[in-house]
């Protein structure tokens, strides 16, 4: 199928959700691509933040074919291996005490919030079940997430939304202003992703955690986009030196398959019982297969040098005429200018670019393995694009 007829049945029959860019993605090696007709791409999104090791990486593909070639399903009826591996992989690595998995970041979420209201619940009755999340945030795009998500535009049309969630400004201030005797946790994420490549202030992160601490308010970490090395820890919330009760992930945790995972940590262990949730495809054996490969490969030299190659954009990025700004944590950055982003990701993709683009800034997502050549070559033509 040539490029155009694929587009012509891609708009004929799916919803028209997606505002997609003019390439069709193929095949490629870590960080290179190449669209069916063979022209070459460098890519700095990860499809979105996901393939933690880029395109056909070889480690992680074994895994995957390993668990492929055994039993590809067997429902959360039964035990499997690699998901209990996974599990005791996760609470090790973190010192959370329980895991429970999904399919998505929405979902992660979801499981994050009703175990919130639960642990609320169980010890102090009805009523309590308000969460404060933050302006600009974003959660996901299920009922329950969006009505988490702080953004207006989220906010049309699909009313009515889930009742219990209070939007703040990201400062202790703002949290205590939007707290009442409702309220039973506190969810943010610590980079603000589609919301712009947003960092929070530690120190208000740090006295957030406090106040969450003091009033018995469970403070639930957004790591799904942050998650899993991309920050350069293995979870962002380690830069802020705060210990949350519940962090939800997604994205990258399975470097490339779809798989969420909450964690536990002490107070909310044993919040739910038999019954009280549950998923179908959830911690499924070939997603958790794939995501045990990625985790043990997330090691200290490893973050290492996602820190030296963050700081090495950082450097570069912030001396292009034009980039009014760098944010962001690790390799998850951002980048204003005075050109709209999707103009600048479009020009970006002409020249063999592929980048990303979050609210007015243009986003960068490399796999965590993306080379020198690679980042200079994005330098060298977000600098063209940008500084024209
Ligand atoms: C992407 C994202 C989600 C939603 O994840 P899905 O897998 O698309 O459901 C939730 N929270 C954050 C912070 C995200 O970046």
């Amino acid at each position: 199928m040539s490029f155009e007829e694929l587009r012509d049945q891609d708009k004929k029959y799916i919803s028209n959700t997606y505002n997609r860019f003019a390439v069709d993605l193929a095949y490629g090696e870590g960080a290179t691509l190449y669209s069916q007709d063979g022209k070459r791409y460098v890519d700095f999104g990860s499809g979105i933040a996901v393939n933690t090791f880029g395109a056909n990486d070889a480690q992680w593909k074994q895994a995957v074919v390993e668990q492929l070639n055994k039993i590809q399903h067997a429902s959360n009826l039964y035990y499997t291996q690699p998901q209990a591996q996974l599990a005791h992989m996760l609470c090790e690595k973190t010192g959370a005490k329980k895991v429970f998995f999904s399919n998505s970041g929405a979902e992660a979420n979801e499981c994050a919030i009703k175990a919130a209201r639960k642990y609320s619940f169980d010890k102090y009755g009805k009523g309590r079940y308000q969460i404060i999340t933050l302006k600009n945030s974003f959660h996901g795009r299920t009922i329950a997430t969006l009505s988490a998500t702080g953004q207006d535009v989220m906010h049309r049309y699909f009313m009515p939304f889930l009742e219990g969630f209070e939007y703040a400004d990201p400062t202790l201030e703002g949290i205590v202003s939007k707290c009442s005797d409702f309220t039973c946790a506190v969810m943010l994420e610590l980079v603000q992703g589609e919301g712009g490549v947003q960092p929070l202030d530690v120190n208000e992160v740090k006295k957030i955690e406090t106040f969450c601490k003091e009033n018995d308010l469970l403070l639930v970490i957004d790591e799904v986009q942050t998650g899993n090395g991309r920050t350069g820890k293995l979870y962002a919330y380690e830069y802020y030196g705060i210990q949350p009760d519940i962090v939800s992930t997604a994205k990258g945790l399975a470097g490339g398959l779809p798989l969420g995972a909450t964690l536990f940590f002490d107070k909310c262990e044993n919040v739910f019982r038999a019954g009280d949730h549950g998923s179908t495809f959830g911690g499924n054996p070939i997603a958790c297969a794939g995501a045990c490969s990625i985790l043990s490969r997330l090691t200290k030299d490893l973050l290492l040098e996602v820190q030296g190659k963050s700081a090495y954009l950082f450097t570069h990025l912030s001396r292009i005429r034009n980039v009014h700004s760098v944010s962001g944590l690790g390799l998850m950055i951002g980048l204003e200018t005075s050109k709209p982003a999707r103009d600048v990701a479009e020009k970006c993709l002409e020249k063999g670019l592929i980048v990303l683009t979050a609210k007015n800034k243009i986003r960068l997502l490399p796999p965590l393995t993306i080379k020198k050549e690679e980042m200079d070559f994005a330098i060298q033509v977000l600098n063209e694009v940008i500084s024209e």
